[in-house]
C-alpha cells in the first residue's frame, strides 16, 4: 500500500497568492438549492431509523490504518488502491480518511465495550474517502448512510434491514420498479475454503483472460476476482464455481429464513450467486439494492452480515449485520425519475421601508421567531434597502407566503401591514391587513399555517 500523503508542514506553494484555489478533484461543495435536497433526505432518514429504533453514533474520519487493513482485507480494492493514507508526522502515526464506515464503528463498540449491556442497533451518516476515478456518482469523498445490527446473530434482523431500506425508498417516493434486491450467501469460512479449492482450478484453467489484478489475487484471495469489473473477465465469471453449492445445511437454513421474511412481506428479489461485495469481512447475507438508471454507478445500497469482524479486530465473538447506501447516488436516482424534494420557503418575508425602522421590525422579526415562524429578514446591502419594488420583489422570489411591511405609519400605530402573497384570487393578493404587534403568540399560527 503506498503512502500517498504525509502531514505536516504545508509546502511553499508556488502559486500566486490571488489564483483562484479550486476544491479538491473528486471532492464536492455541497451548496443551496442542491443542500436543500440533501436536508430533505436527512429528514427522510432521521425519520425511518426513530421507526426502526436505530441510535445514531458518530465515531471518528480518521482511524489508525491498520483497522482497515485488518477489518476490510489487505487484497482487496479499497486496501490495494483506494484508501487516503499517510504518516501523523508529529509522531509518525499511520493513519487513514476512512473508506467505509462498518470498523470504524466496530472498533468503537470493542473499545467502549458498549454491547455490555446486549446487543444494539445504530446508525450513522457519514463521510467517506476513496482515491477512485472521479464520474458520475463516483467521487473521492463521498457520503453514505450506514445501519449496523451489532450482537444480533439473525437470521430476522437481517431481513428487518433489507426492509429498512425498502422503507426509505417509499418514504423518499422512488418507485419500486426503478431498483431491484439482489441477494447471496456467502456462507461460513469453512464453506468458503472448500469454494476457493475450486475456484483457483477454474481460473488456473482461464489463466489467459485473467487481467493482472486477477492474476496476484488468484492465490490470495480468489473470491475478489468474482467481484470484477472488467467485462473482459465476465464470462470467466459466470462460469464460476458457485459458492451457493459448498453451503451446508446451516447456512442454507438461515438463508432461507431471510427469504421467508422477504416473501411474507411480498419483497420481490433475485439470488445472485456471483454477488460477493467488496470487503472481506462478510458471511451469511449479503446484499445490494441496484438501478438501471445510473449507469455503471447503479449500486445504490449494499450490506450483508459480518461475524467474524469483532474477533478480527480484538474484540469477544458478536455476529453482526449491516449495510451502506451511497447518498450522491440515491440523489442521483431521485433526481432520475423525477423526485423532487417539495420547496422550502420562510413562513414570511420582511419589508423594511428605510433604516429607520429596522430595530422595530427586527424586534418584532424576534418574537415571531421565538413563536416558531421561519422569517426572512430583508437587509441591507451596500446600496441601502432598496425600494419597496425591489423589496416586494425579493419577498415574491423568497416563495413565502406573507410579505411583512414594517412602514413608519404602521409601527406609529403599533402594527405591521400582512400581504398575503400566495392567494388564489386577486383580491388576496391585494389585500393587506393591519396586525397589531401587541400580542404576537396569537397571530404566529396564521403565518405558520
Ligand atoms: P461500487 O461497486 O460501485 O464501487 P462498492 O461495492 O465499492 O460500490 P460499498 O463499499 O459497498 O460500494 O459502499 C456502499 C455504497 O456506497 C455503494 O453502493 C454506493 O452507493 C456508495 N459508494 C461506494 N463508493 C462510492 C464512491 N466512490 N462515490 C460515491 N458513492 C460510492
Ligand atoms: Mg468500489
Amino acid at each position: 500500500m503506498d503512502e500517498k500523503l504525509t502531514s505536516g508542514k504545508p509546502e511553499k506553494s508556488p502559486m500566486a497568492k490571488t489564483e483562484k484555489l479550486t476544491a479538491v478533484k473528486g471532492m464536492n461543495d455541497i451548496l443551496p438549492p442542491e443542500s436543500a435536497r440533501w436536508e430533505w433526505f436527512e429528514a427522510k432518514v432521521r425519520a425511518l431509523m426513530a421507526r426502526y429504533a436505530y441510535a445514531n453514533v458518530r465515531t471518528p474520519i480518521v482511524e489508525p490504518t491498520a483497522l482497515f487493513v485488518r477489518g476490510l482485507g489487505e487484497v482487496t480494492d479499497i486496501v490495494e488502491k483506494e484508501m487516503y493514507s499517510f504518516v501523523d508526522s508529529m509522531n509518525g502515526d499511520r493513519l487513514t480518511l476512512r473508506p467505509e464506515a462498518t470498523a470504524g464503528i466496530v472498533r468503537a463498540m470493542i473499545e467502549h465495550n458498549a454491547l455490555y449491556n446486549g446487543p444494539m442497533r445504530v446508525w450513522s451518516a457519514v463521510t467517506l474517502f476513496r482515491h477512485e476515478r472521479p464520474q458520475k456518482g463516483r467521487y473521492r469523498q463521498f457520503h453514505q448512510i450506514d445501519v449496523e445490527a451489532l450482537g444480533f446473530a439473525g437470521p430476522d434482523v437481517d431481513a428487518e434491514q433489507i426492509l429498512m431500506c425498502r422503507a426509505l425508498l417509499r418514504d423518499l417516493g422512488i418507485p419500486m420498479e426503478h431498483v431491484r434486491l439482489e441477494l447471496n450467501s456467502l456462507g461460513q469460512p469453512s464453506e468458503r475454503m472448500a469454494h476457493r479449492a475450486a475456484l483457483i482450478a477454474h481460473f488456473e484453467a482461464h489463466a489467459d483472460v485473467l487481467d493482472e489484478d486477477a492474476k496476484r489475487r488468484l492465490h490470495s484471495n480468489p473470491l475478489r476476482i468474482l467481484d470484477t469489473k472488467n467485462p473482459a473477465m465476465q464470462a470467466v465469471v459466470e462460469a464460476a464455481p458457485q459458492l451457493m453449492d459448498f453451503l451446508g445445511e446451516a447456512s442454507l437454513a438461515h438463508l432461507n429464513a431471510v427469504r421467508a421474511v422477504l416473501d411474507a412481506v411480498g419483497l420481490t428479489y433475485r439470488i445472485n450467486p456471483r454477488l460477493v461485495r467488496g470487503m472481506d469481512y462478510y458471511n451469511l447475507t449479503v446484499f445490494e439494492w441496484i438501478t438501471d438508471k445510473l449507469g455503471s454507478q447503479g449500486t445504490v445500497c449494499g450490506g450483508g452480515r459480518y461475524d467474524g469482524l469483532f474477533e478480527q479486530l480484538g474484540g469477544k465473538p458478536t455476529p453482526a449485520v449491516g449495510w451502506g447506501m451511497g447518498v450522491e447516488r440515491m440523489l442521483l436516482l431521485l433526481e432520475a425519475v423525477g423526485v423532487l424534494p417539495p420547496a422550502s420557503a420562510p413562513d414570511a418575508y420582511a419589508i423594511v421601508p428605510s433604516a429607520q425602522e429596522m430595530p422595530a421590525a427586527m424586534a418584532a422579526c424576534e418574537a415571531l421567531r421565538t413563536a416558531g415562524v421561519n422569517v426572512q429578514m430583508h437587509a441591507g446591502t451596500g446600496e441601502g434597502l432598496g425600494s419597496m419594488k425591489s423589496q416586494f420583489k425579493k419577498a415574491d422570489g423568497s416563495g413565502a407566503r406573507h410579505a411583512l411591511i414594517f412602514g413608519t405609519d404602521e409601527l406609529a400605530q403599533g402594527c405591521v401591514a400582512v400581504k398575503h402573497l400566495r392567494g388564489e384570487k386577486d383580491q388576496d393578493l391585494q389585500a393587506q391587513a393591519l396586525q397589531p404587534l401587541g400580542d404576537v403568540a396569537a397571530w404566529a399560527h396564521t403565518l405558520r399555517g
